[in-house]
């Protein structure tokens, strides 16, 4: 792989979750029913969070805050929530030195980690079944990418994309969510078709199988994730912040869309959880359709994109140059 095609598949990625949490932000928390009489057509500012078009949440800071450790080729987790306490406590990696949208478990874990002695990234983070919101699927993919771009294989690096769940979410719940979401994005970077999707999740379900979390994702694998069946009506999809319900309705929406722009609106307009769930869906999304079906003014509009890609651009430089 060329070090441009390298960076051109980080782009698709990081900018597709990025600019997808962006057009989801001021849809946030409004329920299905507002968006079937008015629905999402385009990137708007102001709405739930008052805050100006093209200006990215949690999701998109949390996930550069991993980047740009990893991007110097290393998952030094102290580093990583060491970035976690300067975006809660002093607005880096905001889009507009505001920070705003922080989940509860993810607050939990960072403030218990700034207060601690510094010395684990790990054992501050609610363990509880209840904690197991989407706050840390939103922020994956980085260390998917990481594993996809300095190593060959996935199933190795399964258990190290569960422990980056466990900095924020330690439940099995969200490490086999985050497992499930690896298994389909590496895939698509295979493999951009539609068919990876598939592939990916059958993946997923072989891992998991005797995993004690496999119920809670049967209907993803059983159902969304097989190609024969068809996909279930939208009314069967719940678009909430629960970990299980945000990767149903990424991944419904994913596969029903034709390009990048009507799968990160359709997941807006779901309602509920609208940035993090056309987060998820929009950097699977990227990945599927390629950097260019991002729409350039969704691109050019979101806030501090230079400054993301520019460090995706960093990631690709030495990712390549730390290749097993
Ligand atoms: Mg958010």
């Amino acid at each position: 792989m060329t070090l441009d095609s390298v960076k051109e598949k980080i782009l698709s990625v990081i900018l597709g979750h990025a600019v997808a949490d962006a057009v989801g932000v001021p849809a946030e928390f409004k329920p299905r029913s507002h968006f079937n009489l008015n629905p999402v057509t385009d990137m708007t500012g102001y709405g739930t969070h008052n805050m100006p078009l093209g200006c990215y949440s949690d999701d998109t800071s949390m996930s550069i805050a991993a980047l740009d450790v990893l991007k110097s080729g290393s998952t030094d987790y102290i580093a990583i929530m060491d970035n976690l306490v300067d975006w809660v406590y002093s607005d880096k990696y905001t889009a507009t030195g505001v920070t705003f949208d922080v989940g509860g478990s993810c607050m939990s874990a960072i403030s218990a980690y700034k207060y601690s002695d510094r010395k684990s990234a790990f054992g501050h983070a609610p363990i509880s079944e209840r904690s197991n919101g989407n706050g840390s699927l939103m922020r994956i993919h980085p260390f998917v990418l990481y594993y996809y771009f300095t190593s060959g294989e996935l199933v190795p690096h399964i258990s190290d994309i569960e422990k980056a769940s466990m900095l924020t979410h330690p439940h099995p719940r969200s490490l086999v969510g985050c497992g499930i979401y690896a298994f389909v994005l590496w895939a698509l970077l295979d493999r951009p078709e539609r068919a990876s999707v598939y592939r990916g999740l059958t993946m997923a379900r072989e891992y998991y199988r005797d995993s004690e979390e496999y119920h809670t994702y049967r209907r993803l694998f059983e159902e969304i994730g097989d190609p024969e069946r068809e996909l279930p009506e939208v009314d069967a999809i719940e678009s909430s912040g629960y970990v299980v319900h945000s990767l149903e309705a990424a991944i419904w929406c994913l596969l029903r869309a034709g390009g990048y722009r009507e799968c990160v609106l359709s997941a807006v307009n779901l309602g509920e959880d609208t940035d993090t769930v056309a987060a998820i869906a929009g950097g699977l999304a990227g990945a599927l359709f390629g950097l260019e079906s991002i729409p350039d003014a969704w691109r050019a509009g979101l806030i501090g994109g230079e400054k993301i890609e520019a460090m995706c651009r960093d990631a690709a430089v030495i990712w390549c140059e730390n290749r097993d």
